[in-house]
C-alpha cells in the first residue's frame, strides 16, 4: 500500500461522510485531495455559468476543509486520463475515487483506470453518491426497475449505511513534494473568469458544506414536516433547495438519510418526511436508470418515441426560453430560471409539459436549455424529468398534459409567484391572471405578449400524434 493516497474528487466536494476518503484515511494519514477541471466538460455547450460558479466556490470551500484536516486539495486543469496518472506517478501515490453513473464519466474513468493499471499504480473505486449502488436494487428476476413504485418499495426496505466520520489528522505534502506536484500540473484554483465563465447574479445560499448544512438545518426546523402539503407551491419556500449541493456532493447522502431518521424520531410516522425520502429515491431511480440504460442520455426510453413527429418551431422555442409565451405561469417559471439558475419542481413540470405537449418541441431541446441554465443541472435527474414530462421515459403512465391555467390556479392561487417574476402583470387582477383572460388591448398596454398557441387545440394535436405511435397507449 503506498504511503500517499490521492483522492480524486468529482461530484463529492466534501470531506465528511465520504466512503472513499474514510477508507483512504484508514490506510494512511497522507491523504491528498485532487480536483481536475476536465476541458471536455468545461467546453461542453450545455455548461451553465451559474453551475460553474457554484462548483468553483465549493472547491474554494473544500480547500479550506482540507487545510483544517491537515492536508490539501490540489487543482489540475487537463485531460484526467493523462493528468491523474501523471500526478500519482510523481507522488508515488495510489488513487481512490467514487464511481459515476453517467456515460461520459464511466468512459473517462475506464481510461484513467487503464492508464493507472499500465503504470502499476494502486487504485480503488467506491459507490458514494447513492444510498444503494445500481446492482443492489433489482427486480425478483434480477432486472433494473423501470417503474418507480416497486423501486421505492424495494429501495426503502434495504438497510442504509450510517454517515462516515470527517477526514482529520492528515499529513501534508513536504516542500519537495509540493515542487513535484507543480511540475506535474497542479495550479492555484482558477477564478470563474479564468475558467471562461461569468455569473453576475448571486446564489441565495452560501456554496460549500457550511451553506448546505445551514440550509438543511433550516429545512429541518419546520418545512420538512409540511413538505407533503407545501412542496407544490412555488411561492412558498417549501422544499429543501439542496439540489445543487446534492449534485456536487457537498453534503453526503447518508447524512441526509440520517437527518430524515432524526426527523422521524421527533415525529414518528410523519408522512411529509416520508414523501421527502421518496424524492431522494427518485434521484436514485433516475441515476440507476442512467447507469443501466446509457442510451437514455440521447434517446427516449420508449424507443418508438424516437420517431415522434415533433414540430420544433424555432420561434416558439425562443419565446419559451425567454419567458414570453403569453402564459403567465410558464413565463414566470422560465424567468425564474433565467435570472436565478433554479426553478421550482412544480414549475419544471409545467414548462416541460408546455414545451413538449403545447409547443410540440422535442424534449431534448428543453433538456439542453435546462442544462445550460440550471445550478443543479444533472444528467440523470434532468433527463429523467424531461422524459417523464414528455411521456417518453420510464414510469410513463398515465399520459399527463398540464393545463397551464389550471396549474396556476391550483398552485399559485394568489398569483404571488407570477407577480414576482412577471412584474408587468402586477396591475392585473388575480382571477384574470389565473384564467389568462387578459384582453389583447391590455396585453399591448402592459407589454405582455399574446398566448403564442391555443392550449386546447395544441393538446388535441399532441394526442393525435401520440396515438400514431405504435402501442403508445
Ligand atoms: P426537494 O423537493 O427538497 O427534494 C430533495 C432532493 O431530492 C432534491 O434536491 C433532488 O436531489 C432530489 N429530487 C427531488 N425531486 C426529484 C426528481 N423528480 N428527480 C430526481 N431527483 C429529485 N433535479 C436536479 O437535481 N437536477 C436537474 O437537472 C433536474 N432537472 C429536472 C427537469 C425536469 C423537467 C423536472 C420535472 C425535474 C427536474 N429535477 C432536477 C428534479 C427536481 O425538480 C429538483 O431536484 C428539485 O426541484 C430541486 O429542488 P429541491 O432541492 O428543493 O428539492
Amino acid at each position: 500500500m503506498p504511503e500517499c493516497i490521492l483522492f480524486w474528487h468529482r461530484r463529492d466536494l466534501r470531506i465528511e461522510d465520504s466512503v472513499g476518503l474514510h477508507t483512504a484515511r484508514l490506510h494512511t494519514p497522507k491523504v491528498i485531495g485532487v480536483f481536475c477541471f476536465d476541458p471536455q466538460i468545461l467546453n461542453r455547450d450545455d455548461m451553465a455559468p451559474v453551475r460553474v460558479y457554484y462548483l468553483r466556490e465549493c472547491l474554494a470551500d473544500l480547500q479550506q476543509q482540507y487545510e483544517q484536516a491537515g492536508s490539501e486539495l490540489l487543482i489540475l486543469w487537463a485531460d484526467p486520463i493523462q493528468a491523474i496518472p501523471r500526478l500519482a506517478q510523481a507522488l508515488q501515490a495510489g488513487v481512490y475515487w467514487h464511481q459515476d453513473v453517467e456515460p461520459y464519466g464511466r468512459q473517462r474513468d475506464q481510461g484513467v483506470n487503464q492508464a493507472l493499471n499500465e503504470q502499476g499504480i494502486v487504485q480503488r473505486q467506491f459507490w458514494d453518491q447513492l444510498l444503494h449502488a445500481p446492482a443492489e436494487i433489482a427486480t425478483k428476476v434480477g432486472q433494473p426497475y423501470t417503474v418507480f413504485t416497486p423501486f421505492w418499495k424495494n429501495w426503502s426496505q434495504q438497510d442504509k449505511v450510517a454517515p462516515y466520520p470527517k477526514l482529520e489528522n492528515c499529513t501534508k505534502l513536504t516542500e519537495i513534494e509540493r515542487q513535484v506536484v507543480q511540475n506535474a500540473g497542479a495550479i492555484p484554483l482558477p477564478s470563474l473568469k479564468e475558467l471562461g465563465f461569468d455569473w453576475p447574479g448571486q446564489w441565495d445560499y452560501q456554496p460549500g458544506a457550511e451553506g448546505a448544512n445551514n440550509l438543511l438545518a433550516e429545512f429541518g426546523r419546520s418545512a420538512i414536516y409540511s413538505y407533503q402539503e407545501q412542496r407544490n407551491f412555488p411561492a412558498i419556500l417549501g422544499t429543501s433547495r439542496l439540489s445543487a449541493a446534492l449534485k456536487f456532493g457537498v453534503i453526503g447522502i447518508r447524512s441526509l438519510w440520517q437527518f430524515t431518521q432524526d426527523c422521524l424520531q421527533n415525529f414518528p410516522g410523519n408522512e411529509s418526511v416520508i414523501v421527502w425520502q421518496q424524492e431522494l429515491a427518485w434521484r436514485e431511480f433516475y441515476q440507476h436508470g442512467m447507469y443501466h440504460f446509457p442510451r437514455l442520455a440521447t434517446h427516449s426510453h420508449r424507443a418508438q418515441f424516437d420517431d415522434f413527429a415533433w414540430e420544433n418551431n424555432q420561434a416558439y422555442f425562443q419565446a419559451w426560453c425567454a419567458g414570453e409565451t403569453g402564459y403567465p405561469i410558464v413565463d414566470a417559471a422560465m424567468r425564474q430560471l433565467n435570472q436565478t439558475g433554479w426553478m421550482h419542481n412544480r414549475c419544471r413540470m409545467i414548462v416541460a409539459s408546455f414545451l413538449t405537449k403545447d409547443l410540440l418541441i422535442d424534449w431534448r431541446w428543453g433538456e439542453r436549455y435546462f442544462m445550460q441554465n440550471l445550478i443543479d443541472g444533472d444528467l440523470s435527474a434532468n433527463n429523467g424529468g424531461w422524459q417523464w414530462s414528455a411521456s417518453v421515459g420510464m414510469d410513463p403512465r398515465p399520459l399527463r398534459i398540464f393545463n397551464p391555467n389550471t396549474q396556476a390556479t391550483k398552485f399559485d392561487p394568489e398569483a404571488e409567484y407570477i407577480y414576482t417574476w412577471v412584474p408587468e402583470l402586477r396591475s392585473v387582477d388575480v382571477p384574470q391572471i389565473l384564467s389568462n383572460q387578459i384582453t389583447p388591448l391590455e396585453r399591448q398596454a402592459l407589454g405582455y405578449p399574446e398566448p403564442i398557441v391555443n392550449h386546447q387545440k395544441q393538446q388535441q394535436l399532441f394526442k393525435q400524434k401520440y396515438q400514431l405511435i405504435p402501442r403508445a397507449g
